[in-house]
């Protein structure tokens, strides 16, 4: 199974295809994460990729295309992957049609602004295991401290951009850049839309029934 989640930066694709992977036994491919882990290597895509992440600006789109491009050619793809942030201009989706795959489905995901700005802000990632925790009530768990992961008391840290002029930089350039994607794949008959104002329980059921799979 091939599927794109789309949405807003905040929407909780990441802990929905957390979630979803383990069910299914395909891999999330996020293109936020590649880049961190480049960013931390510090090589010099790490060091490019920096100067607009930490700006909330889009990375490049031929940066981007090339490093999607070349992790879905990993085995660990062969039985399916969810793209969690990838494609996010138009270009980069016209570069994957290019590509010949498959897409099975993209699930949209909307939120408010005001609950997106709430749950970026109260964001806390442990700094080892990369459990994502938030202080602020939502999705996720709230840590028991506010700095320290409950899972191995690793400190928490609170991304680069999500501090408040990130997020609202991170918003426009949804909008503008991201945003046109959904009639995109509407055009193409591969959307489907989610309420991931919801709760958990509640819209890991809809994404189930989007996908045509069973709950537990
Ligand atoms: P995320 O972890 O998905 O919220 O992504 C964090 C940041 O990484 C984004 O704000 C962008 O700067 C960059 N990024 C991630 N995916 C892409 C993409 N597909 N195209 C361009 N930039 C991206």
């Amino acid at each position: 199974m091939k599927l794109i989640f789309l949405g807003p930066p905040g929407a909780g694709k990441g802990t929905y295809s957390q979630a979803l992977v383990e069910q299914l036994g395909i891999v999330q491919i996020s293109t936020g994460d590649i880049l961190r882990s480049a960013i931390k290597e510090g090589g010099a895509l790490g060091k490019k990729a920096k100067e607009y992440m930490d700006k909330g600006m889009l990375v490049p789109d031929d940066l981007v295309i090339n490093l999607l491009k070349d992790r879905i050619k990993h085995p660990d793809c062969g039985k399916g992957f969810i793209l969690d942030g990838f494609p996010r201009t138009i270009p980069q989706a016209e570069a994957l049609e290019k590509s010949g795959l498959k897409i099975d489905k993209v699930i949209n995901f909307n939120v408010k602004d005001d609950l997106i700005v709430y749950r970026l802000s109260g964001r806390r990632v442990c700094e080892v295991c990369k459990t994502a925790w938030n202080i602020n009530k939502g999705c996720v768990p709230i840590p028991k401290d506010p700095k320290k992961c409950d899972k191995d008391g690793s400190p928490l840290i609170q991304r680069e951009d999500d501090k408040p002029e990130a997020i609202k930089k991170r918003l426009e350039v949804y909008r503008e850049q991201t945003a046109p994607l959904i009639d995109f794949y509407k055009k193409r008959n591969l959307l489907a839309d989610i309420n991931a104002s919801n709760d958990l329980p509640k819209i890991m059921q809809e994404i189930r029934k989007a996908i045509g799979i069973k709950s537990f």
